[in-house]
């Protein structure tokens, strides 16, 4: 069998600890027999970020950001501990964030739809879609603890040195106060994100915050994301077939139990903090979860929700058997692959994604998976599989369908 022909590369981002054991897995089981597989590699791996003071990451950022198309192996977050475990120069930041920052983009978490794993919502039978507005609110927010009477103030200086105010409260006691603030400039981004990933996935968006309560703060969001959909999206909406619609924050939640999935909602800071981990949840693992980081100006780095998993690396370390569910980093390379295909008009590889795509859900719904899945199916009997025996699973699986 001839293999299947990359016309542009994608970014390559290898990772740490057992996802970076499970990358390695899939690559050699799942896409280099098929594919001839074209990236440009950057190894994310916590000593390469040590080694090369961070620069690594950024320049695969910047890789991204030239080539449209990234995909991320989970990768360690410096702590304390890590420190020491690791030797490091210093406590680097995030790459996923530092990632985030260079791409200006928003992250959009979804879940992998499989029989025999039932949400705990019974009337959810599409995945729904989490994006979440990444900066600013509460998590840049000063606050001061306010220790008896006394009058407290908002005061905006402006580059002339004019002042204005606006009365927080006339403090009678002690009591508690907080500044926070966002940037136009980061909600436009965040809007034309949810938007653009709206038509790329054919699926409506939702937005929702509590303006009738925040009458500034949250209705600015709220009138630019409408604005910018009014003049630049709506057509193109209408056109796809799609709608996007604003309601309060307490009727969206409502809304979003009752529903039957298959939507973007797209949240404030601290509602998609709070709520992502409550779809994930309720949907039922972590380890199928996906995620696709969007910029807006198109460009896409997709990886598993979940991290390293930290505890399975120690017992592969020990040379125990793991058992580590690989399907969120599968669906990374698949979401990559499909979008160059999309990008570089290759029917051939979106084609592929798909089979990857269902190969792995086959292998599931036949009743081969992990531990993790093992324990929550409903599925009687399921095969518990080993981390590289259900990899090599999916890969009979892609062979029956390519012959
Ligand atoms: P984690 O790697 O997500 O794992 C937490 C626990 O969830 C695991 O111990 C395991 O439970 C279960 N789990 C997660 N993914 C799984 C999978 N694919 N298959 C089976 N079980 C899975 O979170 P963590 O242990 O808190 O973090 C480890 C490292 O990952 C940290 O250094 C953190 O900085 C990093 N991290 C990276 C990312 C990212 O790159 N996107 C995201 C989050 C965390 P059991 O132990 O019960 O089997
Ligand atoms: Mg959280």
């Amino acid at each position: 069998m001839e293999k299947i022909k990359m016309i542009n590369p994608i970014v390559e981002m290898d990772g740490d600890e057992m996802t970076r054991i499970l990358w390695k897995m899939i690559k050699d089981e799942l896409l280099i027999p098929f594919v001839d597989l074209n990236t440009e590699y950057y190894d994310l791996g916590l000593e390469k970020r040590d080694e090369t003071g961070d620069q690594i990451t950024k320049d695969a950022a910047e890789a991204v950001k030239r080539l449209g198309v990234g995909v991320k192996c989970a990768t360690i977050t410096p702590n304390a501990a890590r420190v020491e475990e690791y030797n490091l120069k210093e406590m680097w930041k995030s790459p996923n964030g530092t990632i985030r920052a260079i791409l200006d983009g928003t992250v959009f978490r979804a879940p992998i739809i499989v029989k025999g794993i039932e949400p705990y919502v019974k009337s959810w039978k599409k995945p729904i879609t989490i994006a979440r507005h990444a900066y600013g609110d509460v998590y840049k927010a000063s606050e001061m603890k306010i220790p008896g009477p006394g009058k407290c103030e908002i005061v905006y200086t402006d580059a002339q040195g004019r002042e204005s105010r606006e009365l927080i409260h006339e403090f009678d006691g002690p009591g508690i106060v907080q500044g926070m603030h966002n940037l136009n400039r980061s909600i436009e981004s965040f809007a034309h994100c949810c938007f653009k990933y709206a038509l790329d996935t054919k699926q409506d968006l939702w937005f929702a915050s509590k303006d009738t309560i925040s009458k500034k703060y949250d209705h600015t969001f709220k009138d630019i994301l409408q604005e910018i959909y009014d003049n630049e999206y709506r057509e193109q909406f209408e056109d796809a077939g799609i709608t996007y619609f604003y309601t309060l924050i307490d009727d969206a939640v409502a809304r979003v139990v009752k529903s039957e999935g298959g939507y973007i909602w797209a949240c404030k800071n601290y509602d998609g903090d709070v709520m992502s981990d409550m779809v994930a949840t309720a949907f039922g693992s972590l380890a199928m979860m996906t995620s696709v980081l969007v910029s807006p100006d198109g460009c896409y780095e997709y990886e598993a929700a979940h991290g390293t998993v930290q505890r399975h690396y120690y017992n592969h370390l020990k040379g125990e058997k793991t058992s580590t569910n690989s399907v969120a980093t599968i669906f990374a390379w698949s979401g990559a692959l499909r979008k160059r295909g999309e990008m570089d008009g290759n029917s051939e590889l979106m084609k592929f994604a798909d089979i990857l795509e269902k190969a792995t859900i086959d292998t599931i719904e036949s009743g081969t998976m992990t531990k993790d899945l093992a324990l929550i199916t409903s599925m009687k009997n399921p095969v518990i599989a080993g981390s590289e025996e259900f990899i090599k699973a999916i890969r009979v699986n892609i062979e029956k369908a390519l012959s």
